[in-house]
C-alpha cells in the first residue's frame, strides 16, 4: 500500500490537515498518516483539534515545543528525517509557513522523497517575520505547490519556479470552513455558555510574534481595545498571555479573556461577531468566509486580496488607528469568490496521486 504523510505542529495545520486527511480516506490504495512535531502542544492548542475535527490520532508523536528557531527546527529535522528514513513514506505533505513545515519539507527532499506544499507562493514582503523565511524556503525545495489562488501561483512563477510544479486549487481552509461550519449547527453554542448575544461583541486574536514580542505593539493593541470602548471577546494564545504578564500590561474592562477555544466554538463566535480583530493569517480568511469585516493588527498581510476588495482594513498596531477601524467596521456589499469551489482537498490528493511514486 502506498501511504503519504503530512506534517503538523501548530493549530492552523490541524484545521488544514484534517480535511486534506479526509479526503485521502475517501481514496483506496493509499493510507494518510500524521506526523505532529509537537510545537502546539497543550489540549486546547492541540488534543481538542483531534477530537473535533475527527482526524486520526498522529502515527508519530514528537514532542518538539518551546524551543528558539534553530533549536526546534534542528530537532525536528533530525527527527523526521529518521522516521522517513524507517517509514519511506511516497510523498510528504506540508502546510503553511511554520517550522514544522520547513523542517518537514527539508527532511523529505534531502533524501528523495517528493514534498507537496500546501499554501504555497503567500508572500508578506516582510522578511523580519519567521514564517516569511519558512514559506519561501519551503517553496523552493518542494515538488507540488498548491496556490490558494492565481496571484500566489503567478508570485512561485516570477521566482522562477516551474509551472509544471504549480496547481492553483483554492484554499484548504475555505474547505474547513465549510464542511466544520455545517457541523456546528447542532453543537453546544458557546454565545450562550459566554451569555454572548450574536452581533453585540468583536472577535480577537493576537499572537503573532511581531505583536507579542514588542512591548509598545502590544500596548498600542490594547490601548486600541479599550479605545473601542464595545465588548471584544478575546480567546488568548498562551504566548500573548505570558507577554502580557511579562510586560505588565493591563488588559482593559472592556476585553473579555477566555482560552483558546476549540474550532466549532471559534467558528460560532466567527459566525456571530460584528467584525473581527486579528493578525491571524487564518482568521483573517475565517472573516471573509463568514462575511464579516476584518481588521488586521498588522502592517502588511499576505492575503492582500482581501484588502483590495475592502473586505481587511489593515491598521498595525496603533491605538487610534485599532479603534477609529473597529468602531466604523462595516462588510461591503460584494463577496468575490476568491479561494476556489471548497474542494481544494479533493483537488490536493488527485494531484498528489499522479506523482510517479504513487501513481505506479
Ligand atoms: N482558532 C481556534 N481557536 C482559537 C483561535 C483560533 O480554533 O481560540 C483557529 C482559527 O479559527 C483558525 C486557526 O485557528 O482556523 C488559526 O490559527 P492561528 O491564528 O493560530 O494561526 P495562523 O493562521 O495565524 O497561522
Amino acid at each position: 500500500m502506498k501511504k503519504v504523510y503530512s506534517v503538523v505542529g501548530a493549530r492552523p495545520q490541524f484545521v488544514k490537515a484534517a480535511v486534506v486527511a479526509h479526503a485521502f480516506a475517501r481514496q483506496k490504495n493509499v493510507e494518510h498518516h500524521l506526523i505532529h512535531t509537537g510545537q502546539h502542544f497543550d489540549e486546547n492548542m492541540s488534543g481538542v483539534f483531534f477530537d473535533e475535527l475527527e482526524i486520526p490520532a498522529p502515527l508519530h508523536q514528537l514532542e518538539i515545543g518551546g524551543l528558539s528557531h534553530g533549536a526546534m527546527t534542528g530537532r525536528m529535522l533530525e527527527q523526521m528525517e529518521a522516521i522517513f528514513l524507517k517509514d519511506r513514506p511516497d510523498a510528504v505533505i506540508v502546510y503553511g509557513d511554520t517550522n514544522s513545515t520547513l523542517a518537514g519539507a527539508l527532511a523529505a527532499v534531502k533524501i528523495h522523497i517528493p514534498v507537496a506544499h500546501i499554501e504555497a507562493g503567500l508572500r508578506s514582503m516582510n522578511r523580519a517575520m519567521p514564517e516569511e523565511i519558512n514559506r519561501i524556503a519551503t517553496d523552493h525545495v518542494s515538488d507540488l505547490l498548491f496556490a490558494p489562488h492565481a496571484a500566489a501561483a503567478d508570485q512561485l512563477m516570477a521566482e522562477g519556479i516551474p509551472a509544471s510544479k504549480i496547481s492553483i486549487v483554492g484554499d484548504v481552509m475555505f474547505d474547513a470552513s465549510i464542511t466544520y461550519s455545517r457541523a456546528t449547527e447542532n453543537a453546544p453554542d458557546i454565545l450562550n455558555a459566554l451569555n454572548l448575544e450574536p452581533g453585540s461583541y468583536a472577535l480577537a486574536t493576537v499572537h503573532r510574534a511581531e505583536n507579542t514580542d514588542s512591548r509598545e505593539r502590544l500596548e498600542g493593541i490594547f490601548t486600541g481595545f479599550r479605545l473601542v470602548g464595545q465588548p471584544i471577546v478575546l480567546p488568548l494564545h498562551p504566548r500573548t498571555r505570558g507577554k502580557l504578564a511579562e510586560f505588565g500590561l493591563d488588559v482593559p474592562a472592556n476585553v473579555r479573556l477566555i482560552e483558546p477555544v476549540g474550532f466549532r466554538a471559534m467558528l460560532q463566535l466567527e459566525r456571530h461577531a460584528r467584525c473581527i480583530v486579528t493578525d491571524s493569517g487564518g482568521v483573517q480568511k475565517e472573516a471573509f468566509f463568514m462575511r464579516k469585516p476584518c481588521v488586521t493588527l498588522r502592517d502588511e498581510t499576505e492575503w492582500t486580496e482581501l484588502v483590495d476588495c475592502g473586505w481587511n482594513a489593515l491598521v498595525g498596531a496603533k491605538a487610534q488607528a485599532i479603534a477609529a477601524a473597529v468602531t466604523s467596521a462595516a462588510a461591503p456589499t460584494a463577496w468575490p469568490s476568491l479561494y476556489g469551489e471548497g474542494d481544494a482537498s479533493d483537488k490536493i490528493v488527485a494531484r498528489v496521486l499522479t506523482l510517479p511514486a504513487l501513481a505506479g
